[in-house]
């Protein structure tokens, strides 16, 4: 996730003033600067006041922190994390964590950013944050993941709280860091071992509070809104061919609940390899394999659940995977992987964001030219938190949801927020990015009117 490439978002090339006045760094490639030209772009539209827009732009809390750690070999290494705390008027600052090696401050104030502006428009009532470490979690041993877990939180325990900034996983996180995070917070609380301190991170195991529907929120999420957009598109989910970039959490979900719906996952590729078959991947029996092997790679060897043998799949290259025509594109890795070249190769009517600003502006830019409809990030993945949010008010009311009221409840909020994004382009008449950035600020506009600046 590096800030040198390019990025998201915005597709226009001229500087707002706001970044003068507040002293950006004129760097274009930058992520952070490019969602945060999106958004005044967006702005642009409704007429939203000055001051909404500068405190937008930057960031309520950046907290940097270095941590040592011993590793197995008894030697100490230092670690460095981040939490960034973007808004607040809305709710607590809410957000995942991330375990990866190409961390960098202004990723996670982009990524703190977009969180603020999706749960805006899935409406539920928080703010936006992100977290990270520097580190690369495979090469760590269970011991050190946990170490490197409970000490990040412990340096960071003053600075979130149940109420005022609750984490969740991302990549290179789960339920494992996300129970080590929140027995280190209650630890660390003068209540102890206090009931209150579990709210403090979702995406829990369920055995530790977490949510029934929470680990494949994302992927649902997903699926909702495409199921509730396709129909615009003129594409029918039953039979429509997809194809997915990344298989971790949000793309094996996504194609898991496509497959369920009788669609075709005809391709898909990790850090690993790319793989095909036109007749559609065993998108279940795929996930098994990539718990046991680390990947996709050589998925036509293995076996499918109950012992059947998996439908094969042929090992394809990085350009035949771009390549191959589909109905539907899910991008589901990594932030920025859609540059121009991509776009160019892309054959498909629609690309479903489900990764966080994983399209470039010059991607964004050529996929409309070939007239592509991108359905935005912010909307597409907001299924994470929103199921998030839900496993929050379960740990406040000690009442726990059974998995059809929580996915009946994440559907409703998709629905709700898909048709506020539509609602927004055809009022606008802008495309489906600055639409769902628009039913956004909409939402946060109105809490600053009513809320007002203090003091
Ligand atoms: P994950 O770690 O479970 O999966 C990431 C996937 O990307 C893996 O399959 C990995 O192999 C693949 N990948 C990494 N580098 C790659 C490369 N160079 N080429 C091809 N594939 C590559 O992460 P995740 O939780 O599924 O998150 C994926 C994206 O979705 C991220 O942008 C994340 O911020 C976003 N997101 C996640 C959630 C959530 O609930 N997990 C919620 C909202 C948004």
């Amino acid at each position: 996730m590096s800030t040198a490439a390019t990025n998201q978002a915005s597709t226009t090339t001229k500087r707002d003033p706001v970044f003068d006045e507040l002293d950006f760094p004129s760097d274009p490639n930058n992520l952070y600067t490019q969602t945060v030209a999106t958004m005044l772009e967006a702005a642009d539209h409704i007429d939203i006041r000055h001051r909404v827009k500068i405190i937008l732009a930057q960031p309520k809390n950046e907290i940097m922190v270095h941590f040592p750690v011993r590793m197995d070999d008894g030697h100490h290494r230092l670690f460095k994390g981040y939490r960034v705390q973007h808004n607040n008027a809305c709710g607590p600052y809410k957000g995942g964590i991330r375990f990866h090696e190409d961390v960098h401050l202004d990723d996670v104030k982009a990524l703190a950013f977009l969180m603020t502006m999706k749960c805006s428009l899935v409406r539920v009532p928080y703010g936006g944050g992100k977290g990270g470490i520097k580190c690369n979690p495979r090469e760590l041993s269970p011991g050190e993941l946990e170490r490197v877990s409970r000490r990040f939180m412990s340096a960071i325990s003053t600075m979130i709280g149940p109420d005022y900034d609750i984490p969740a996983p991302d990549v290179g996180t789960n339920a494992q860091v996300m129970a080590w995070f929140a027995d280190t917070y209650m630890m660390s609380q003068e209540s102890g071992n206090s009931n209150d301190g579990l709210r403090v991170v979702t995406g829990k195991p369920v055995q530790m509070g977490g949510s029934l529907g929470r680990e494949k929120a994302t992927g649902q999420g997903v699926v909702d809104v495409l199921v509730e957009m396709l129909p615009e598109e003129g594409i029918p989910v039953e039979g429509m061919r997809v194809s997915v970039l990344g298989f971790g959490n949000v793309g094996s979900w996504a194609a898991r609940i496509l497959q369920d719906l009788g669609a075709k996952v005809v391709a898909t590729m990790d850090h690993t390899g790319a793989i095909r078959n036109d007749e559609g991947l065993d998108c279940h029996a795929l996930a098994e394999h990539c718990v046991k092997t680390g990947g996709v790679k050589g998925f036509g060897a293995s076996t499918g659940s109950g012992g059947s043998t998996a439908k094969g799949a042929e090992a394809i290259s990085t350009e035949d995977f771009y390549r191959t025509p589909v109905d539907v594109f899910i991008p589901g890795a990594l932030e920025q992987m859609i540059k121009e070249e991509q776009a160019a190769m892309l054959d498909c009517k629609v690309v479903a964001e489900a990764a966080n600003a994983p399209t470039t502006p010059a991607g964004d830019r050529l996929l409309s030219e070939r007239g592509i409809e991108v359905l935005p990030a912010i909307l597409c993945n907001a299924g994470g938190v929103t199921v998030s949010y839900f496993e929050w008010v379960q740990n406040k009311q000690c009442m726990y949801w059974d998995e059809e009221r929580v996915d009946r409840e994440l559907n409703r909020h998709m629905v709700m927020a898909a048709r506020r994004t539509m609602l927004a382009r055809s009022r606008y008449q802008t495309n489906m990015r600055l639409a769902s950035y628009i039913a956004a600020l909409e939402h946060i506009a109105n809490v600053y009117e009513v809320r007002g600046i203090f003091p």
